[in-house]
């Protein structure tokens, strides 16, 4: 289990990881209902697999569903409505990332692959970086057909044969993908929040397929 951590929500009506607040040097923020952190730049999300660095991009000039960045006052987001947000931060570099991984990203080890991609443009040592796993659906309101599933047998290797539909856990998917990327267990805060099940607070896409909204994540290197 990774370590439940302490979300609050700002009066300004946008969650943050109070593990992150530490970290003077950086400012996030997960959206709700109520209010969306600003973005200066976010991605034409395909749920993909595919990381860019932020540098010199402007916002929705390509597709992809991650971004990471060093750059100072950059201000780095992703769009969700069940999927689940997640954010980096690596306190030597002062590096960051924000990941929107939904079930196709999720098998494509989208957080690995941004988690290397960071290694590789900047440096980070994987056991030094630090995750916010923010509001989505979660294994209570996560029913999938068997051919997701199917897609999820390697990394649930626990899981006893269904033929049905099953509940699916998207987000210890991606708790497992960190750690097999080198993120130590005591440093991934899981906000424990439901889109669906809470529906005063977020937009969920499964509650309401014909006119969901979605909530920005956002990080940013202010110093
Ligand atoms: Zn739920």
């Amino acid at each position: 289990m990774s370590k439940r951590s302490s979300f609050l929500l700002g009066d300004d009506g946008i969650y943050r990881c109070a593990e992150f607040q530490h970290f003077l040097w950086q400012s996030h923020g997960f959206g709700t209902r109520m209010a969306n952190p600003e973005a200066d730049v976010t991605l034409r999300q395909i749920h993909s697999a595919d990381v860019l660095d932020a540098h010199r991009l402007t916002d929705r000039q390509c597709e992809g569903d991650a971004l990471v960045t060093d750059d100072l006052n950059r201000r780095i987001g992703v769009r969700t409505a069940d999927c689940v947000p997640i954010l980096l931060l690596h306190p030597g570099k002062r590096a960051v990332a924000a990941v929107h991984a939904g079930w196709r990203g999720t098998v494509g080890a989208i957080v690995q692959r941004a988690i290397e991609k960071m290694q590789r443009d900047f440096g980070t040592e994987p056991s030094d970086i630090r995750a916010a796993i923010g509001p989505c659906i979660r294994e209570c309101c996560y029913e999938v057909g068997p051919e997701v599933a199917a897609q999820f047998s390697s990394l649930f290797p626990e899981w006893p044969p269904v033929a049905g539909k099953q509940h699916l856990d998207l987000v210890e998917a991606n708790r497992r993908h960190l750690r097999a990327a080198g993120v130590p267990t005591a440093q991934i805060f899981d906000s424990g929040l439901c889109t669906v099940c809470l529906a005063e607070h977020f937009f969920s896409y499964r509650r309401e397929p014909q006119n969901p909204g979605r909530m920005v994540s956002a990080i940013c290197r202010l110093g």
